[in-house]
């Protein structure tokens, strides 16, 4: 078997599409699939989908991606309406380092209320060659 297909077959978020493991679904079309995260950071917190298996933002198809934006802002809206939140953080964690536990690509709706209390991470000091250097390689790295 190779490496792609047993991904897939022991991935958690593509038994859920399936239905092999019970999810409290919020949308489906063709394409995506959105359900409850069984431990929300606040009520209504939602895991947007692809039903397309890719770990993460770096193997992603492009056109897969723009098939969740859509659903992205149509959840959204929905969530912030059905739970009275006062904002919403969209957040995907991609490859191990950056928190990724569930190797399917996913983008978390997370509803926040003004006095949810969660705090947000603080940010670096750059220096400016520093800050112009880095910029300088990611531009250098853009690719098609
Ligand atoms: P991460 O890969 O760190 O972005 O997060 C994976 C998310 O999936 C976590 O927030 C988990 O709570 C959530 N999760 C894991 N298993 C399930 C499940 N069976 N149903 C709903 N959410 C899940
Ligand atoms: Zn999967």
């Amino acid at each position: 078997m190779n490496k792609e297909i047993s991904e897939k077959e022991n991935c958690i978020f593509c038994k859920i599409i399936n239905g092999e493991i019970p999810s409290n679904k919020v949308y489906e079309d063709e394409d995506t699939f959105a359900f409850l995260d069984i431990n929300p950071v606040n009520i209504g917190h939602t895991l947007l989908v692809p039903k397309k298996h890719s770990q993460n933002i770096f193997d992603i198809e492009t056109e897969t991606l723009q098939k969740i934006t859509p659903i992205l802002k149509k959840l959204s809206l929905s969530i912030k309406e059905a739970v009275g939140a006062d904002g919403i953080n969209i957040i995907s964690n991609n490859g191990g380092a950056a928190g990724q536990l569930v190797f399917h690509l996913h983008l978390h709706i997370i509803p926040r209320f003004s006095d949810d209390g969660l705090k947000h991470w603080h940010g670096k000091n750059y220096s400016k060659e520093e800050m112009s250097e880095t910029a300088e390689k990611i531009k250098l790295n853009l690719k098609n």
